[in-house]
């Protein structure tokens, strides 16, 4: 049987570029896929346009993948956003960038992207075996066996790059965790991130589609304050979304509270205007007054009719509690956390093989020599707008790198 110099498990953008960039350096290369083809979540991404990366230096890129973003610094570094950029633009497909700093491929399409890809994998001669799902490996005698539903695989190293949980449809199932935990790899507790989340007796079902510009989320748990993030909120029919959601939530739990301000101004300063603007012009109706600060109207009708106020009432005729009822809603409306959006709707997985096992310089396993990991399976994730893709394909280069030491 051939033993590939590097066997890799998983054809997302992860382990396409692994593949690619260790052919392009001479080494045999086998990938091995489970469903008809590779890369379909990257045929999802950014709606089907793919948010290939982002603008931004390396330092201001290990801000976006939470806690263990430090973790991507070598592989951020290696391959910067800059040479994935160059690399798609070489094959003739320009990058374009968005006023929010997303890179997406000119023509909008993530099959001009994937076409590329697939190209390069078969001018580099890597051997391609999708519908080739990987039930187990082992390494023995210093060697890798690939189990798979079809035939038997051998290779000096092996790459995972099986992604997380999310999507399952994609192809990412989670199988990695159980290939990585056989040859004695921890896992931290998988869980949907870059999701929408759902909160108890959600009141906005009826406003679905309208959205807030950078608001300030604060995140509670047992009393404390245990993190604040900024960004876009939206309502959907039935939870809270919008990237200032989804981003935020690889840290939240059931129970966790969240105190949005969807105005941008702080419930005291907007108690004390209120205040002032009683005493100066009481004959000013409220809603004239809230014209003032960016209240959607729609939003501005519910919450005067979830708290029985008039259309037309007067600053002077509002009661000091409805006041302060108001300004809560708008400066500091609590919502506690009932679930979070699913694997089915999730964009990412957090958690995955533990970072403490596996080297940040190469990708290699500090358990068993030749053992590489790479993308979403490991626990680290990103927030929308192309930092994962980035993350996938630089881990991947630094893998193909590495072996070829
Ligand atoms: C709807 C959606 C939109 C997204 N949009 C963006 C975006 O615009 N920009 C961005 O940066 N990120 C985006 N992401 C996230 C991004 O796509 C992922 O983080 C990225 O694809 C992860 O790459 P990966 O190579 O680690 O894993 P994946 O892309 O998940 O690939 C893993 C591959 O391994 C295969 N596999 C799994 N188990 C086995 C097995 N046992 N044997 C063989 N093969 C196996 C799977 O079939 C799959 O092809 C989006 C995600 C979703 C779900």
């Amino acid at each position: 049987m051939k033993i590939y110099d590097l066997i890799v498990v998983g054809g997302g953008p992860a382990g396409i570029f692994a593949s690619i960039y260790a052919a392009k350096n001479g080494l045999s290369v086998a990938l091995l896929e489970k469903k008809n083809s590779i890369g379909k979540k990257i045929l999802v991404s950014g709606s089907g346009k793919c948010n290939l990366t982002h603008q931004g230096e390396v330092n201001d890129f290990l801000n976006r993948y939470g806690e263990n973003g430090k973790f991507l610094k070598k592989a951020l570094y290696n391959y910067k956003v800059a040479d994935l950029i160059a690399f798609i633009e070489l094959k003739g497909l320009k990058m374009t960038v968005m006023e929010n700093g997303k890179f997406f491929p000119e023509t909008m399409k993530s099959t001009d992207v994937l076409d590329i890809l697939i190209k390069e994998l078969s001018s580099f001669g890597v051997d391609t075996f999708t519908n080739t799902s990987v039930l187990s490996a082992i390494k023995e005698d210093g060697v890798f066996k690939v189990v798979t539903e079809k035939k038997n695989f051998s290779g000096k190293n092996l790459l995972l790059s099986t992604g997380g949980k999310s999507y399952p449809t994609t192809g990412s199932e989670g199988d990695g965790y159980r290939i990585a935990k056989n040859f004695g790899h921890s896992i931290v507790e998988p869980r949907p991130a870059l999701t929408p989340v759902y909160v108890n007796d959600y009141p906005y079902a009826d406003l679905s589609g309208i959205s807030f510009k950078d608001s300030k989320i604060e995140l509670y748990r047992d009393g404390k304050k245990i993190k604040e993030h900024s960004g876009d909120i939206l309502f959907t029919h039935n939870n809270l979304s919008g990237p200032g959601i989804i981003d935020f939530s690889r840290y939240f739990k059931k129970g966790d509270i969240l105190y949005v301000n969807f105005i941008g101004k702080e419930a005291e300063n907007l108690s004390r205007e209120f205040i002032e603007a009683s005493s100066k012009n009481g004959k000013q109706s409220v809603k004239r007054f809230l014209a003032g600060y960016r209240v959607p109207e729609r939003f501005l009708k519910k919450l005067f009719k979830m708290l029985g106020i008039e259309d037309d009432t007067k600053l002077s005729e509002l009661p000091k509690q409805n006041r302060s009822l108001l300004v809560n809603k708008l400066s500091k409306h609590e919502f506690v956390v009932s679930k979070l959006g699913n694997f089915d709707v999730a964009m990412a997985t957090a958690g995955g093989v533990s970072l403490k096992e596996v080297s940040p310089k190469t990708m290699e396993s500090k358990l068993i020599k030749g053992l590489f990991f790479a993308g979403e399976l490991l626990d680290i994730d990103g927030d929308t707008g192309g930092f994962n893709i980035q993350a996938a394909c630089s881990m991947g280069v630094l893998v193909a790198d590495s072996v070829n030491k």
